[in-house]
Protein backbone atom coordinates (compact mmCIF):
# COMPACT_ATOMS: atom_id res chain seq x y z
CA UNK A 1 0.00 0.00 0.00
CA UNK A 2 2.35 2.92 0.63
CA UNK A 3 4.96 2.06 -2.25
CA UNK A 4 1.72 2.70 -4.32
CA UNK A 5 1.08 5.39 -1.97
CA UNK A 6 3.86 7.42 -3.32
CA UNK A 7 3.89 6.45 -6.54
CA UNK A 8 0.75 7.99 -6.87
CA UNK A 9 2.19 11.20 -5.11
CA UNK A 10 5.36 11.59 -6.31
CA UNK A 11 3.77 11.27 -10.05
CA UNK A 12 1.39 14.36 -8.83
CA UNK A 13 4.74 15.94 -7.06
CA UNK A 14 2.78 16.00 -3.93
CA UNK A 15 4.83 15.30 -0.30
CA UNK A 16 3.62 13.13 2.29
CA UNK A 17 3.42 13.27 5.30
CA UNK A 18 2.79 10.43 7.09
CA UNK A 19 0.47 10.64 10.35
CA UNK A 20 1.45 8.51 13.22
CA UNK A 21 -0.34 9.26 15.86
CA UNK A 22 -1.61 6.95 18.25
CA UNK A 23 1.61 4.53 16.86
CA UNK A 24 4.47 3.17 18.48
CA UNK A 25 7.70 3.90 17.59
CA UNK A 26 7.96 0.38 16.32
CA UNK A 27 5.04 1.01 13.79
CA UNK A 28 6.68 4.35 12.55
CA UNK A 29 10.27 2.83 12.23
CA UNK A 30 8.33 -0.09 9.68
CA UNK A 31 7.11 2.39 7.70
CA UNK A 32 10.62 4.66 8.02
CA UNK A 33 11.65 2.00 6.71
CA UNK A 34 10.23 2.06 3.12
CA UNK A 35 12.36 5.55 2.97
CA UNK A 36 9.52 8.08 4.84
CA UNK A 37 11.05 10.59 6.71
CA UNK A 38 8.33 12.91 7.29
CA UNK A 39 6.11 12.71 10.19
CA UNK A 40 2.86 13.99 11.52
CA UNK A 41 1.59 14.32 15.04
CA UNK A 42 -1.19 16.24 16.74
CA UNK A 43 -0.12 16.00 20.56
CA UNK A 44 2.92 17.79 22.07
CA UNK A 45 3.63 14.92 24.47
CA UNK A 46 3.72 12.24 22.11
CA UNK A 47 5.75 13.73 19.29
CA UNK A 48 8.64 14.59 21.91
CA UNK A 49 8.41 11.08 23.38
CA UNK A 50 8.91 9.64 19.84
CA UNK A 51 11.68 11.75 18.81
CA UNK A 52 12.96 10.91 21.73
CA UNK A 53 13.61 7.74 20.81
CA UNK A 54 13.34 7.21 17.06
CA UNK A 55 16.31 8.37 14.26
CA UNK A 56 17.47 11.77 14.58
CA UNK A 57 16.77 12.46 10.53
CA UNK A 58 12.89 11.94 11.04
CA UNK A 59 11.33 15.40 10.34
CA UNK A 60 8.60 16.19 12.66
CA UNK A 61 4.90 18.13 11.85
CA UNK A 62 2.82 18.76 14.49
CA UNK A 63 -0.63 18.95 12.91
CA UNK A 64 -2.88 19.24 16.03
CA UNK A 65 -4.28 22.07 18.10
CA UNK A 66 -1.25 23.67 20.03
CA UNK A 67 -1.61 25.70 22.98
CA UNK A 68 1.31 28.44 23.62
CA UNK A 69 2.29 27.17 26.82
CA UNK A 70 3.53 24.13 25.05
CA UNK A 71 5.43 25.69 22.13
CA UNK A 72 8.50 25.05 24.54
CA UNK A 73 8.45 21.37 24.68
CA UNK A 74 8.76 21.26 20.66
CA UNK A 75 10.87 24.17 19.85
CA UNK A 76 13.99 22.82 19.76
CA UNK A 77 13.59 19.75 17.12
CA UNK A 78 10.25 20.02 15.25
CA UNK A 79 10.38 21.00 11.40
CA UNK A 80 7.17 22.84 11.13
CA UNK A 81 4.08 23.95 12.67
CA UNK A 82 1.04 23.10 10.77
CA UNK A 83 -1.83 24.45 12.80
CA UNK A 84 -1.08 28.13 13.78
CA UNK A 85 -4.71 29.64 14.49
CA UNK A 86 -3.40 32.52 16.00
CA UNK A 87 -1.05 35.70 16.55
CA UNK A 88 -0.63 35.03 19.92
CA UNK A 89 0.96 31.35 19.07
CA UNK A 90 3.06 32.52 16.47
CA UNK A 91 4.85 35.01 18.59
CA UNK A 92 5.23 32.38 21.00
CA UNK A 93 6.60 30.10 18.38
CA UNK A 94 9.01 32.72 17.76
CA UNK A 95 10.29 33.63 20.72
CA UNK A 96 10.97 29.94 21.11
CA UNK A 97 12.86 29.04 18.00
CA UNK A 98 14.67 32.65 18.65
CA UNK A 99 15.28 31.12 22.15
CA UNK A 100 16.79 28.07 20.62
CA UNK A 101 18.71 29.02 17.79
CA UNK A 102 16.76 28.05 15.07
CA UNK A 103 13.94 28.91 12.56
CA UNK A 104 10.77 27.02 12.64
CA UNK A 105 8.46 26.62 9.46
CA UNK A 106 4.63 27.02 9.72
CA UNK A 107 1.68 26.57 8.24
CA UNK A 108 -1.66 28.72 8.42
CA UNK A 109 -4.55 26.23 9.07
CA UNK A 110 -7.81 27.61 7.68
CA UNK A 111 -11.04 26.85 9.05
CA UNK A 112 -12.91 26.09 5.46
CA UNK A 113 -15.22 23.14 6.81
CA UNK A 114 -18.89 23.38 7.42
CA UNK A 115 -18.80 21.64 11.15
CA UNK A 116 -18.09 24.28 13.76
CA UNK A 117 -14.84 22.98 14.57
CA UNK A 118 -12.68 25.51 16.89
CA UNK A 119 -10.05 25.69 15.16
CA UNK A 120 -8.51 27.33 11.93
CA UNK A 121 -8.45 30.89 10.71
CA UNK A 122 -10.95 32.53 8.08
CA UNK A 123 -9.36 33.95 5.22
CA UNK A 124 -10.08 37.33 6.40
CA UNK A 125 -8.64 36.42 9.70
CA UNK A 126 -5.24 35.19 8.26
CA UNK A 127 -5.05 38.54 6.09
CA UNK A 128 -5.56 40.80 9.02
CA UNK A 129 -2.47 38.71 10.74
CA UNK A 130 -0.37 38.97 7.70
CA UNK A 131 -1.01 42.50 7.21
CA UNK A 132 0.00 43.31 10.79
CA UNK A 133 2.88 45.41 12.18
CA UNK A 134 3.54 42.63 14.66
CA UNK A 135 3.67 39.92 12.07
CA UNK A 136 5.94 42.18 9.90
CA UNK A 137 8.77 41.99 13.92
CA UNK A 138 8.90 38.22 13.12
CA UNK A 139 11.74 37.15 12.31
CA UNK A 140 12.81 33.60 13.72
CA UNK A 141 10.07 31.73 11.97
CA UNK A 142 9.23 31.42 8.10
CA UNK A 143 5.64 30.99 6.28
CA UNK A 144 5.42 27.53 4.57
CA UNK A 145 1.79 28.00 3.51
CA UNK A 146 -1.79 27.10 4.36
CA UNK A 147 -3.42 24.19 5.98
CA UNK A 148 -7.00 23.23 6.20
CA UNK A 149 -9.09 19.71 6.81
CA UNK A 150 -12.48 19.50 4.82
CA UNK A 151 -15.58 18.88 6.34
CA UNK A 152 -16.31 15.14 7.37
CA UNK A 153 -18.50 14.16 4.81
CA UNK A 154 -19.37 11.44 2.26
CA UNK A 155 -20.27 14.49 -0.13
CA UNK A 156 -17.11 14.62 -2.73
CA UNK A 157 -18.54 17.39 -4.46
CA UNK A 158 -18.70 19.89 -0.84
CA UNK A 159 -15.37 18.73 -0.23
CA UNK A 160 -14.10 19.29 -3.85
CA UNK A 161 -15.55 22.91 -3.50
CA UNK A 162 -13.77 23.61 0.28
CA UNK A 163 -10.65 22.14 -1.09
CA UNK A 164 -11.14 24.37 -3.99
CA UNK A 165 -11.65 27.66 -1.83
CA UNK A 166 -8.79 26.87 -0.37
CA UNK A 167 -6.69 26.43 -3.32
CA UNK A 168 -7.70 29.89 -4.97
CA UNK A 169 -6.87 31.93 -1.68
CA UNK A 170 -3.34 29.81 -1.51
CA UNK A 171 -3.18 31.22 -5.42
CA UNK A 172 -3.87 34.62 -4.07
CA UNK A 173 -1.18 34.58 -1.33
CA UNK A 174 1.08 33.03 -3.43
CA UNK A 175 1.01 36.06 -6.07
CA UNK A 176 1.63 38.15 -3.22
CA UNK A 177 4.74 36.39 -1.95
CA UNK A 178 6.44 35.18 -5.18
CA UNK A 179 9.44 36.40 -3.54
CA UNK A 180 11.30 33.99 -1.00
CA UNK A 181 13.19 36.03 1.88
CA UNK A 182 14.07 34.46 5.64
CA UNK A 183 10.76 34.53 7.02
CA UNK A 184 8.62 33.28 3.76
CA UNK A 185 8.76 30.70 1.81
CA UNK A 186 5.11 30.26 0.98
CA UNK A 187 5.05 27.31 -1.27
CA UNK A 188 3.28 24.37 0.56
CA UNK A 189 -0.73 23.72 0.06
CA UNK A 190 -1.14 21.17 2.80
CA UNK A 191 -4.95 19.26 2.22
CA UNK A 192 -6.22 15.73 1.99
CA UNK A 193 -5.92 12.86 4.36
CA UNK A 194 -6.51 9.06 4.14
CA UNK A 195 -9.94 9.60 2.73
CA UNK A 196 -10.08 12.83 1.01
CA UNK A 197 -6.35 12.97 -0.63
CA UNK A 198 -7.52 12.03 -4.19
CA UNK A 199 -9.95 14.83 -4.05
CA UNK A 200 -6.79 17.08 -2.58
CA UNK A 201 -4.65 16.03 -5.42
CA UNK A 202 -7.18 17.08 -7.82
CA UNK A 203 -7.87 20.32 -6.45
CA UNK A 204 -3.96 21.30 -6.90
CA UNK A 205 -2.37 20.22 -2.94
CA UNK A 206 0.79 19.73 -2.90
CA UNK A 207 1.30 18.30 0.68
CA UNK A 208 -1.21 15.54 2.31
CA UNK A 209 -1.48 14.08 5.53
CA UNK A 210 -2.05 10.09 5.63
CA UNK A 211 -2.52 8.45 8.65
CA UNK A 212 -4.67 5.27 8.49
CA UNK A 213 -4.04 4.64 5.18
CA UNK A 214 0.10 4.09 6.09
CA UNK A 215 -0.31 2.77 9.16
CA UNK A 216 -3.85 0.66 9.33
CA UNK A 217 -6.88 2.33 11.48
CA UNK A 218 -5.98 3.37 15.14
CA UNK A 219 -7.80 2.59 18.14
CA UNK A 220 -9.01 5.35 18.91
CA UNK A 221 -10.11 8.38 16.71
CA UNK A 222 -7.26 10.78 17.93
CA UNK A 223 -7.78 14.31 16.28
C1 LIG B 1 -5.34 12.28 12.17
C2 LIG B 1 -5.10 13.41 11.25
C3 LIG B 1 -4.84 13.20 9.88
C4 LIG B 1 -4.78 11.82 9.24
O1 LIG B 1 -6.00 11.19 9.24
P1 LIG B 1 -6.25 9.82 8.44
O2 LIG B 1 -7.69 9.85 8.14
O3 LIG B 1 -5.86 8.72 9.34
O4 LIG B 1 -5.41 9.86 7.21
C5 LIG B 1 -4.60 14.30 9.09
N1 LIG B 1 -4.62 15.54 9.59
C6 LIG B 1 -4.87 15.79 10.89
C7 LIG B 1 -4.89 17.20 11.36
C8 LIG B 1 -5.12 14.74 11.75
O5 LIG B 1 -5.37 15.00 13.05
Amino acid sequence: MIEELQQYLSAHRVKLIAVSKTKTPDDILRVYASGIRDFGENKVQEMTAKYEVLPKDIRWHLIGHLQTNKVKYIAPFVSSIHSVDSMKLLTEINRQAEKHQRNIDYLLQIHIAQEETKFGLSMNECLNILQSDEWKLLKCIRLRGLMAMASNTENEQQIEKEFSSLKSFFDELKKYFSQDSNTVKFDELCMGMSGDYKIAVRCGTNVVRIGSLIFGERNYSGT
